[in-house]
């Protein structure tokens, strides 16, 4: 197995005016540095996946920093951090761009799609799907 390195070259002055090549080798020992080739091929292909702009502002929202942390918090009812098993069910299912329901019409006439992200923004709608 060969092991992935990176050479920079860098050039530095010497007195007389020329340049120095100095050569800086860097093995990779860290299993993320090893990992990191194939989770971007396997990032640009979920990226090439998205077919819609829902999609991808979906996928955008979670690769922002702190979008997961949520699933951090501790379960304690006293502090008000406990989900309902419901509510981590929407969660999860709008993080993963999955379907809540089925397609219907909405107490205000429009139609709500399987992923529920209108249940988000519409007033009239129920508060559980
Ligand atoms: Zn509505």
């Amino acid at each position: 197995m060969v092991t992935p390195t990176i050479a920079y070259i860098n050039y530095f002055p010497n007195p007389s005016g020329s340049l120095i090549p100095r050569v800086k080798i860097i093995i990779i020992i860290k299993q993320s540095s090893w990992d990191r080739p194939g989770l971007l091929v396997d990032s640009v292909a979920v990226e090439e996946s998205c077919t819609s702009p829902f999609q991808r502002a979906i996928l955008l929202a979670t690769r922002a920093p702190h979008s997961g942390d949520w699933l951090l918090a501790p379960p304690i009812t006293a502090c008000g951090l406990r989900l309902e098993d419901e509510a981590v069910r929407i969660a999860v299912a709008l993080r993963l761009c999955s379907e809540l329901g089925s397609p219907h019409t909405c107490r205000c006439g429009s139609l709500v799609e399987a992923t529920g992200v209108h249940g988000l923004v519409c007033k009239q709608a129920p508060a559980e799907l």
